[in-house]
């Protein structure tokens, strides 16, 4: 079994990322949807869990790994994972380096997404709104044709930061400080990629398809 970990900060394009790297034969590993599956389904594990998530906290790094260990001690010792979500601590990553050995499991490469947080802020918070008649578009969502322009009378777009901004920022806080350690952790390895996801999401997923075979192992 081979594996490889997806790291960015919401907004960086991990989901289109994703969707190249299933095209190449990975089987993607959301380690959010499996746990709310787990809580859904109301296992030992999501009962735990769900009492964490519910008192604001994280699920402990004890739990993100078995919840990974027993999804790797039921597959194929063909198969080829892409973490999405774990590990996000550098502790869960210290555990998955442990336990590889006796999963049979090989961390091939760590794809790391990099952007400005500012842009990021804009991409999730990105409402603009027409200084004429009002009418909202998004940057991403909801794009009006021409970048900046209202499509119905030309007029100037303006987006103001709002309490979107505010919460996304937070988001991209808790995760600069959660991740930081675990990349600094993965720059000493030889196995981290970096990919500059600034740039528009079909640049970065054509990147990722097209140097796939050079820039990372196979
Ligand atoms: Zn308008």
């Amino acid at each position: 079994m081979t594996a490889i970990v997806l790291l960015g900060p919401p907004g960086a394009g991990k989901g289109t990322v994703s969707e190249v790297l299933v095209a190449k034969g990975f089987t993607h590993i959301s380690t959010g949807e499996m746990l709310r599956e787990q809580i859904r389904i109301e296992t030992p594990l999501g009962i735990e869990a769900k009492k964490s998530l519910d008192q604001g906290k994280f699920v402990s790094d004890g739990i993100a790994m078995e919840m990974v260990r027993s999804l790797l001690e039921a597959a194929d010792s063909n198969q080829k994972f892409l973490f999405d979500g774990f590990p996000r601590t550098l502790v869960q990553a210290e555990k998955l380096d442990e336990s590889a050995d006796a999963l049979g499991l090989e961390l091939t490469d760590v794809v790391l997404l990099e952007c400005p947080a500012e842009q990021l802020i804009e991409r999730l918070s990105g409402r603009q709104t027409c200084k004429q008649c009002g009418t909202i578009y998004h940057v991403i969502h909801n794009p009006s044709d021409v970048t900046g322009i209202c499509d119905r009378d030309g007029a100037e777009l303006e987006s103001r930061p709002d309490d979107a901004a505010e919460t996304v920022r937070k988001r991209l806080e808790i995760y600069t400080e959660r991740t930081a350690p675990l990349i600094k952790y993965y720059r000493n390895t030889n196995l981290i990629h970096t990919v500059d996801a600034s740039r528009s999401i079909e640049q970065v997923r054509d990147e990722v398809a097209e140097k796939w075979d050079s820039l990372f192992h196979d």
